[in-house]
């Protein structure tokens, strides 16, 4: 099979780079090759649903690797312009997940993924589906792709293939792979907006519990991030957004990295210490695993007491020393845990690390190979949670397919 340009992977970034390939080239012949029977699997998934899509405070502390991904959104058209003016989608700024949070205002995925395969059929775009590529043959002329029952034969290549995360959307790492083999840099990889895991020991007892609070990540005493939000507990680690923020910082600080939860930080430790010594007295004859019970749910009081001060939890509240109310208050200022390890690859929603920002120029082609494009999370740049890595597919893939379409045309086609 022949075509002018191929895409590998009909992600949220392939999508985008195949019409924006085929807007700047109309002429041209646009295939995207997918691995899986359908395009667009993971945006149908995103968002629980949802899609959250973009980000009304978009800034560099949100993205994470070599790759200036914010200095390309801010240079390519903004969501609503391509959401709304281009595809005709309206978008609301939502009141989930994260601040600033922007979702279609059906509330919907498919709505995108509707408009986005609308799109790709008004515009003639071609779709390969359940063709897995295994191997990138560069030849005088363009490029072989080795995959299905035939090789496919192009003359630009936009490489939007995703990354580790997730999975069962087709995204294994597999041309990520194929790629350093054929000469990338790759930046250190590990799941990021995902759980972090430590010791089950740790975690005894409080299973299943959820606090709003504030959690930060620390390595050797310095603070590296702090977010605020509902943290999860679970059998083997901790989850939920805020979490899920500060799990790319595994990969650099692996083996020495630390999460410290302030369970009250609306609450100052003089306010505490006076809410405990009131509890002392009003709730004296009470046991010791009543203490916190006003403020916590049952479980994590109960933790918090029995992991700060040596003594059966049957002892009245009113026996409690000092040193003792001072120990629990520690526990609930600074619960820490030590980071063994990050979530299986299953357990997380993007990629941190991925190919090296030195393998391609400030219009996304490859350093390496010339008329190949790399866009999507298959570059090094992964995004926090709240809209901020699709946010990176779709203008990663305008910059991407608008310069390959481009590249194109000056080239005579
Ligand atoms: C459950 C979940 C929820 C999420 N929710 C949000 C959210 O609400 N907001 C947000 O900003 N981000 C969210 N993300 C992250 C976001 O979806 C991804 O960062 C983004 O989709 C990446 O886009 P991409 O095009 O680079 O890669 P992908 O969307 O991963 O697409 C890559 C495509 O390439 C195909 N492919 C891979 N290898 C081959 C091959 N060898 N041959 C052919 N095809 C191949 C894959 O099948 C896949 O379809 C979520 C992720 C997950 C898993």
């Amino acid at each position: 099979m022949k075509t002018d340009i191929a895409i590998i992977g009909g992600g949220a970034s392939g999508l985008t780079a195949a019409i924006a390939a085929k807007e700047a080239n109309i002429g041209a012949r646009v295939t995207i090759v997918e691995k899986l029977p359908r395009t667009g699997k993971k945006i149908i998934a995103s968002g629980n649903g949802k899609c959250n899509l973009s980000n009304m405070l978009l800034s560099e502390h949100n993205y994470h690797g070599s790759v200036d991904a914010l200095k390309i959104i801010e240079k390519m058209p903004d969501y609503n312009s391509f959401f709304t003016d281009y595809l005709g989608v309206m978008c609301v700024s939502g009141s989930e997940g994260r601040e600033g949070g922007i979702y279609p205002r059906s509330n919907s995925s498919n709505t995108i993924v509707n408009a986005m395969r609308m799109k790709l059929d008004e515009l003639g775009i071609e779709e390969l589906c359940g063709c897995e590529v295994r191997g990138i043959i560069p030849e005088k002329d363009g490029f072989t792709l080795i995959g299905g029952d035939d090789n496919i034969r192009c003359k630009r290549l936009i490489i939007a293939a995703g990354g580790y995360a997730a999975p069962t959307f087709g995204t294994d790492g597999g041309i990520m792979r194929l790629l350093k083999n054929m000469g990338y840099k790759t930046a250190k990889i590990c799941p990021a907006v995902a759980p972090l895991r430590v010791s089950p020991d740790k975690l005894k007892g409080l299973k299943g519990v959820r606090v709003k609070g504030e959690i930060s990540a620390v390595s050797g005493g310095e603070i590296l991030r702090t977010e605020r939000g509902e943290m999860q507990f679970n059998d083997n680690n901790i989850s939920g957004i805020c979490v899920f923020n500060l799990a790319y910082l595994f990969s650099e600080y692996e083996g020495r990295l630390n999460l410290k939860a302030d369970l009250l930080p609306d609450m100052t430790w003089n306010e505490l210490k006076g809410y405990l010594e009131n509890i002392r007295k009003s709730r004296g004859k009470l046991p010791l695993e009543e203490l916190l019970t006003g403020i916590f749910v049952k479980n994590l009081a109960m933790y918090l007491v029995k992991n700060s001060i040596d003594r059966p939890l049957t002892d009245k509240i009113s026996t409690l020393k000092n040193n003792e109310l001072s120990a629990v208050m520690s526990r609930i200022k600074a619960l820490e845990f030590e980071v063994c390890g990050c979530s299986p690859w299953q357990n997380s929603q993007s990629t941190m690390g991925g190919i090296h920002a030195s393998c391609v120029d400030e219009y996304l082609q490859s350093r390496l190979h010339r008329g190949i494009y790399l866009c999507g999370e298959i570059l090094d740049t992964a995004g926090d949670c709240g809209g901020y890595n699709l946010q990176w597919a779709w203008s990663s893939g305008m910059l991407a397919g608008g310069s390959c379409g481009k590249s194109l045309k000056g080239a005579g086609k």
